[in-house]
């Protein structure tokens, strides 16, 4: 397989898949440029190897055809910034003047292709746009994990047009090492903490994770579906009452596959789901009417950070309370802190998903831990253990 650094990119013009979805102001500034900096040591590496870069992306959700809110004209200048090098902007993606824009590009010229959604082929993963999307360049890089899961023209199937000249880009070879060596190879003790509100949006996960941890943490709001399903009081706490059977027999497959689970024992109750809500701790499965639970308590805090201290691989889904709240991050800053700790002392960690990766950026702790990736949908669904259609078309699935 073809990556970046065998690739020999000298006088090929490279079509480059990367996620620019970046958000605006009502001035057309961008409010955070982390995805447009995070393509750049791609982009970058192929310039110095005598390649011609052409970028394509997806912008916003124009409804149908190019509406100039979504132009990629808004970009291009920051961009250019960002890499040094003035970018061209291309008028479409496809078509004859497009083209002969990418055949004249020099090595070092960088073009940026127009908003691939204001063509409706893009998402449909039609063939034929693929086809002519692929005539602009010499060699595919996918580098937009983020779009990873969908098989998109742009994200899969132009692959078929470049059987010997497809690659990751750094970003989803990063992305696909890190998650592999935490869902492929792990060292042992491998823990999942898995936290969030509801059990039925991350099921699927927790089934496949079943098969791959040695411990499975549950925390959060789920906590409460599984307390109830196992007899326990608990007041006005979140609670699927459909998924009640499901936290039982999720039980009972960690029971059967030695996998330890641990849920918390006790919690701090609120009697308002707010900040400034009056609080007093409860045993997790006694918890009075009218008040719910909204954190991990301190008994659940120290078992918690003692599992998370002794692994060797640690994968973090979810928060553990509302830790929105101050008064109710108190379990996710433990959390972080003992994967931090873990991480000093050798453990590989792994953050995923937007709330996590929200907390460990509240709590200051980002550069502290192994790997945070922030892809949404294509890191849950690689976490469900589907192929990714992006994923698969560079490695030729
Ligand atoms: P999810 O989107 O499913 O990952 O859920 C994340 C959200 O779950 C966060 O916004 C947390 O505030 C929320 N959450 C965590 N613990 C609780 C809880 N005990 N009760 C209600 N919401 C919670």
């Amino acid at each position: 397989m073809q990556t970046i650094s065998t690739y020999d990119f000298a006088g090929k013009k490279a079509l480059i898949r990367v996620d620019f979805n970046v958000p605006l102001n009502d001035n057309f500034e961008i409010t955070d440029d982390t995805r447009i900096r995070a393509a750049i040591p791609t982009i970058k590496k192929i310039i110095e190897k005598g390649g011609s870069p052409i970028i394509m992306s997806h912008f916003g959700r124009p409804k149908s055809g190019p509406e100039d809110k979504f132009s990629m004209r808004h970009l291009v200048k920051h961009f250019s910034n960002l890499l040094g090098v003035d970018v061209k902007l291309a008028p479409d993606c496809i078509g004859e003047e497009v083209k002969a824009m990418a055949k004249a590009l020099k090595p070092g010229e960088v073009l940026l292709l127009e908003n691939l959604r204001f063509h409706k082929e893009e998402e449909k993963g039609d063939v034929e746009f693929s086809r002519q999307l692929a005539e602009n360049g010499d060699c595919w890089v996918n580098d937009a994990f983020g779009t990873a899961h969908r098989a998109h023209a742009s994200t899969a199937v132009m692959a078929q047009f470049f059987p010997n000249d497809k690659m990751f880009g750094y970003l989803i070879e990063g992305e696909i090492e890190s998650l592999d060596k935490v869902l492929k190879n792990p060292t042992r003790p491998m823990t999942a903490i898995m936290g969030g509100a509801k059990v039925s949006s991350k099921i699927t996960i927790i089934e496949n994770m079943l098969d791959k941890v040695d411990n499975l943490i549950i925390g959060g709001g789920m906590t409460y579906t599984f307390v109830k399903a196992n007899g326990g009081k608990i007041g006005n706490s979140i609670c699927e009452d459909d998924y009640l059977e499901m936290a039982l027999a999720i039980q009972k497959k960690a029971a059967e596959k030695g996998v330890k689970l641990y849920i918390a024992t006790d919690v701090v109750a609120a009697d308002d789901f707010s900040p400034e809500a009056n609080t007093q701790p409860a045993p997790a499965n006694n918890i009075p009417d009218g008040w719910q639970g909204l954190d991990a308590g301190p008994e659940t805090i120290a078992t918690f950070k003692n599992v998370i201290e002794n692994s060797g691989t640690i994968l973090w889904n979810g928060p553990v309370g509302v830790f929105e709240f101050d008064k109710f991050a108190v379990g996710s800053r433990a959390v972080a802190e003992a994967i931090a700790a873990a991480t000093k002392k050798g453990a590989f960690s792994l953050i995923g998903g937007g709330d996590s990766v929200a907390c460990i950026n509240k709590f200051e702790l980002a550069d502290q831990v192994s790997y945070i990736s922030t892809a949404g949908g294509a890191l849950l669904e690689y976490l469900e253990g589907r192929v990714l259609p992006g994923v698969a078309a560079v490695l030729g699935e």
